[in-house]
């Protein structure tokens, strides 16, 4: 019976995989290619909060049980040309220096945040209002907690995304609970741009949101071209830490297992044909070696 679940499993990631690399190989993807795609000029690092964690074992199931962990909160800003895209818009703002901190599931996890988003964005002169763009990994309060500050930007995410969030509740009271809370958070934005799997952001190459589902329905990642830095991926939260990555571990939160592997499987396959440097946007000890706004990639 275990045998045949376990197969079962196999079998469904096995199928996804070859759904997406079929994708590649039959054009329809808007994915670049690495010799002709265009650049971004910069692109920065936000600190968009860091988080204290009860019970690792939550993200690595079956490991680290009871463990505490701390993760970083990161938000990314990128320059192309003379417009502005925010990849991520971090921990509420409303939590800036709380000793108590914010919760998107408060018997697990607790969220700090010392900067605001609007300081940093005026750390190189510009306003929350300068951002054309908001573009958002998933629809976890941690990811999309300053929304409010970007009533006029146009809005990016996944269909299916969109969907879930407004779908009935599932079986995992701790994923109803963070639906509920993505529906608050992300109000009805004025200028939705609803998309469907890979896109290609400015048409140029440049910048690419990539479908990696599998931590929600509608998960994206988003791969970056820059002259110097070449290629790199930006996770979401297609992986929380280097060790799930290299060992496949499947966080317990994640709405689909089998889709969770076959995205990390994607995500290993554009670092390897785009040469591409990963940041894990929860990876603590990865984050904080990485530059920091006022610093920059090019
Ligand atoms: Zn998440």
């Amino acid at each position: 019976m275990l045998k045949t679940t376990k197969l079962a499993a196999s079998l469904g990631t096995l199928a996804v995989i070859l759904m997406m690399v079929g994708t590649r190989v039959a054009g329809a993807s808007q994915l670049p290619d690495p010799n002709k795609a265009g650049v971004a000029e910069k692109l920065y690092r936000l600190d968009c909060g860091h988080s204290l964690a009860n019970d690792e074992s939550v993200w690595t199931p079956g490991e680290n049980v009871g463990r505490d962990i701390e993760f970083s909160s990161t938000c990314w800003l990128i320059k192309h040309g003379s417009e502005w895209l925010l990849w991520d818009t971090g921990v509420p703002e409303s939590s800036l220096n709380d000793p108590r901190g914010w919760s998107t599931l408060p018997k697990l996890i607790v969220y700090h945040l010392d900067k605001s988003l609007t300081d940093q964005l005026a750390e190189i002169g510009l306003k929350p209002g300068d951002i054309g763009r908001v573009a958002i990994s998933h629809t976890h309060g941690d990811h999309i907690g300053n929304m409010g500050l970007f009533p006029n930007s146009t809005i990016l995410m996944q269909r299916a995304e969109y969907s879930w969030i407004h779908s009935a509740d599932g079986p995992n009271d701790n994923v109803n609970q963070l639906m509920a809370l993505a529906r608050k958070l992300m109000g009805t934005p004025k200028k939705l741009q609803l998309i469907d799997g890979d896109t290609d952001v400015f048409g140029d190459g440049s910048v690419t949101l990539v479908s990696t589902p599998g931590h929600t329905p509608g998960h994206q990642s988003l791969l970056v071209h820059l002259r110097k830095s070449g290629f790199i991926l930006l996770s979401g939260d297609v992986v929380h830490l280097e060790e799930n990555f290299e060992k496949n571990i499947v966080p317990s939160l994640n709405t689909s297992k089998p889709e969770s592997i076959a995205s990390m499987a994607r995500a290993r396959q554009l670092i390897a044909t785009d040469k591409a440097t990963f940041f894990i946007n929860h990876d603590k000890s990865q984050t904080d070696k990485l530059r920091l706004i006022p610093a920059f990639y090019d």
